[in-house]
């Protein structure tokens, strides 16, 4: 399996450092809000890509963060009056609700930031007793990148060009204003009650030590893969790099990958410019997770992806055919049916387009070749529908015998995805609620050991 790892710039093979397991660490949701279809990008190409590690029968260890402290947070718990604890729990449970609709397998572990503030303290201690961090006169404490010689390699930050020196507090700035960052920040009257003790007094740690410290933590000093948005590259990633090889005098991971944008009008799909969607949105207007799913994966994931409608339109006919091939073809299995030759060709394409850097987009060309051999040959064989469902072990869009789920309208189809999140959260009010609003729209849900059924009334 090749991917194109971003530190060297360069396709390479994806070989586990130890064993057969590769360890993997992804950027997480800053759960202030509702993560949107930008997020999910990220997220999604993520689960593409842990289910190609294992679809190439090795085995995934990946650890996801969640961002639970850090200005943003604190700002809206301190604007809503709350706990900051309360304030990102609502953000967190949203966020594993969302996953299940995208079919985005979970992780091992999500460690929480708020959970780790000791093996943080305890990293930038490290720091300053190897010289590369120091206390500022207000007790923040600042990593100072031209004591570490290899910053820059991430980003390829040409020093000679640019006007260092300048501290920066804030956790995100771009390339032209490279300076020391920080990895503690000192308690400030806008942080009320949100503080923890530590050897430089009261505070609260930087965004980037969180992820140095839990990576390490879970993964070991040094991994296989690490990923996130091309956003995140820097100065995030730059700064891990920086804070975890300061500390260990190891190399800190193998291979990083990012993905690019989702766009609306050429634009990034972002928060702060307003140009988002949530997948609630889009499922309020009667978008499935499983189109979103396919609309955000169906492109390279190096490329810019530009939201559009009609891609969810498009999502929804392509899903229709293959749910169709799939369906006509279990109707018709019979045991001992000769396999056909078309299957070896399709599984072999379908491979090397995964292992090409995750080419989805040529991935799903095989899939659809597999649609139309079926139909056109009326095969019987098991082997095709085996086919059919390895493929589906990297896509996780394909519907397997769930006839009634496909039969029901959209936003009914919405409804039993969103109780389904709901009952895998263990929520049963929600699960309740989501039973009688689907009632009041004419249709009856079953539960069964194979999950939901629906029926007209
Ligand atoms: P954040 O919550 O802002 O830290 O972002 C969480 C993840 O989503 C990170 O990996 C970001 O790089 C990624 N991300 C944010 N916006 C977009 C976007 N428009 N397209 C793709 N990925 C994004
Ligand atoms: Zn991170």
């Amino acid at each position: 399996m090749n991917v194109f790892n971003s530190l060297t710039r360069r396709n390479e093979e994806l070989k586990p450092l130890a064993g057969n397991e590769i360890r993997l660490y992804t950027c997480g949701p800053t759960v202030y809000n509702f993560a949107h279809i930008g997020n999910f990008r990220a997220y999604t190409f993520e689960d593409i890509l842990r289910r190609a590690v294992k679809f190439n029968g090795m085995k995934i260890k990946q650890v996801m963060n969640l961002t639970d402290v850090d200005d943003k947070t604190i700002r809206g718990a301190n604007a809503a009056g709350v706990a900051l604890t309360d304030y990102t729990r609502t953000y967190k449970d949203a966020f594993f609700a969302d996953l299940a609709k995208l079919n985005i397998e979970p992780a091992e572990i999500y460690p929480a930031a708020t959970d780790h503030i000791p093996e943080m303290i305890e990293l930038v201690s490290k720091l300053i007793e190897k010289g590369v961090a120091y206390q500022s006169d207000d007790g923040s404490v600042y990593f100072n990148v031209r004591k570490f010689p290899g910053y820059g390699k991430l980003a390829h930050i040409d020093f000679d060009n640019q006007r260092t020196g300048a501290r920066c507090a804030s956790d995100e700035y771009d390339k032209e204003n490279v300076g020391d960052f920080a990895l503690w920040k000192a308690w400030e009257e806008s942080d009320g009650p949100v503080g923890w003790d530590s050897p430089w007094g009261k505070g609260r740690p930087g965004w980037h030590i969180e992820c140095s410290a839990m990576s390490m933590k879970y993964l070991g000093e040094t991994f296989d893969l690490h990923t996130g948005g091309i956003d995140n590259l820097f100065p995030h990633h730059e700064n891990e790099i920086a804070q975890a090889e300061a500390a260990t005098g190891k190399p800190f991971v193998a291979t990083w990958m990012h993905c690019a944008h989702l766009k609306v009008n050429g634009e990034k799909m972002s928060k702060s410019l307003g140009n988002f969607f949530t997948l609630r949105d889009l499922m309020e207007k009667g978008w499935t997770g499983r189109e979103i799913r396919y609309v955000l994966i169906n492109a390279h994931y190096r490329q810019g992806l530009n939201f559009a409608f009609s891609a969810l339109e498009d999502a929804r006919k392509s899903l229709e055919r293959i749910d169709r091939a799939v369906d006509a073809l279990q109707s018709r299995i019979e045991p001992g049916a000769e396999t056909p030759e078309f299957v070896r060709k399709a599984i072999d394409d379908f491979t090397a387009a995964v292992n090409d850097d995750l080419n989805i987009p040529r991935a799903f060309a095989a899939l659809f070749e597999l649609v139309r051999e079926t139909n056109a040959s009326g095969t019987r064989d098991q082997g095709v529908l085996d086919a059919f469902k390895r493929m589906d072990e990297v896509l996780g869009v394909v519907f397997f015998g769930k006839k009634e789920a496909q039969s029901v309208p959209a936003e009914i189809a919405a409804l039993l995805e969103e109780r389904a999140a709901a009952r895998a959260a263990r929520n049963w009010a929600e699960s309740d609620r989501l039973r009688d609003e689907i009632a009041t729209r004419g249709w009856i849900v079953k539960d069964s050991k194979e999950g939901q059924s629906c029926t007209k009334k």
